[in-house]
């Protein structure tokens, strides 16, 4: 028999049928492991160049349905985000962490960890969010300038709420720092109007720094607009000493990554935090 175009196209309906079916499947698990409680937050340090003590965490979400491996969010975020459920586990997020920020303050005062919160285009778009983030923080007997919501440019420019929303965190008194930096189309665009206080400067600009003089020219110029703004600049994914070294010299002082520590559970961190420092 001959292959027809209606034969392929049936083909392709049902790969779209079938990828339609594995996200209803995943949004459904993602509900009933939001009542379960089948998630949790891991915290990765942002440390202090060149001392290597914690300064920050931020919160990174794990999903583990019973008994099954870890699934990335990468995975499900976009999953939850396209479901809206990314509301109810966005909330779930933003009260875990603000619990988990309280406690430190408690132990630690100011000299505890910062914490910074992951918040999808979404969210950003949610104008219930600010609220959210004010009930989770007077619930918790927390301080806005404990915590920072991660966004990306990707979520300001979808919409012209997303940018009022921005201001209206900022006007609760929390930090707001701008992901994965560099690797939209108006970044700079972008600083001139969305009043961040972080610019997280993508692990794509760091990978590199290996002498090549164009690499350093980058990562420097990113850290010295931050500087001329006023804006705390934190190197992404930083894998190795030599990097470490490099971006201190390119005047970068804060810095997350492998070679200082993985995403680990709260309490892990309160090990760090009582052993002197990271190197
Ligand atoms: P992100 O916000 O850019 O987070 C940084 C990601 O890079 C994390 O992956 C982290 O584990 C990884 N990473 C950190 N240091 C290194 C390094 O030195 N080398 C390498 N190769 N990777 C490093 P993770 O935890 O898998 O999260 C992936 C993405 O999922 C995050 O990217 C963020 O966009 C999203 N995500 C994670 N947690 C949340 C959350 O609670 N809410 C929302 N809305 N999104 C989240
Ligand atoms: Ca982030
Ligand atoms: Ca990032
Ligand atoms: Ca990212």
């Amino acid at each position: 028999a001959k292959y027809t175009g209606a034969d392929r196209a049936r083909e392709h309906t049902s790969a779209l049928d079938a990828t339609a079916q594995h996200h209803a499947e995943l949004a459904a698990g993602l509900r009933r492991g939001l009542e379960r409680g089948e998630f949790k937050l891991l915290y990765q340090p942002i440390v202090e160049l060149p001392s290597g003590s914690v300064a920050a965490v931020e919160a990174l979400i794990r999903w583990q349905p019973n008994d099954q491996p870890v699934i990335s969010p990468a995975e499900f975020i976009p999953v939850a985000e396209h479901s809206g459920l990314i509301i109810d586990l966005g909330a779930w997020i933003i009260d875990t962490a603000c619990a988990d920020a309280a406690a430190w303050q408690l132990r630690y005062g100011t000299a505890g960890p910062l914490v910074s919160i992951n918040v999808s285009a979404r969210q950003l778009l949610d104008p219930d969010l600010p609220g959210m983030v004010a009930d989770a923080l007077s619930r918790h007997g927390l301080t806005p300038d404990r915590i920072t919501i991660e966004i990306t440019e990707t979520a300001v420019f979808a919409g012209g709420a997303a940018m009022e929303t921005v201001r209206e965190l900022r006007e609760l008194g929390v930090g707001v720092a701008l992901d994965d930096f560099g690797t939209g189309h108006s970044s700079l665009t972008l600083l001139r109007t969305c009043p961040v206080t972080t610019l997280k400067v993508d692990k794509s600009f760091i990978d590199d720094l290996n002498g090549t003089a164009e690499q350093e020219a980058i990562a420097s110029s990113l850290s010295t607009i931050a500087a001329t703004l006023g804006l705390r600049a934190v190197a992404e994914g930083v894998e190795t000493q030599d990097q470490a070294d490099r971006l201190h010299a390119l005047g970068y002082r804060y810095a997350q990554g492998f070679h200082f520590s993985r995403p680990i559970p709260a309490p892990d961190i309160d090990a760090l935090l009582n052993a002197p420092v990271l190197t």
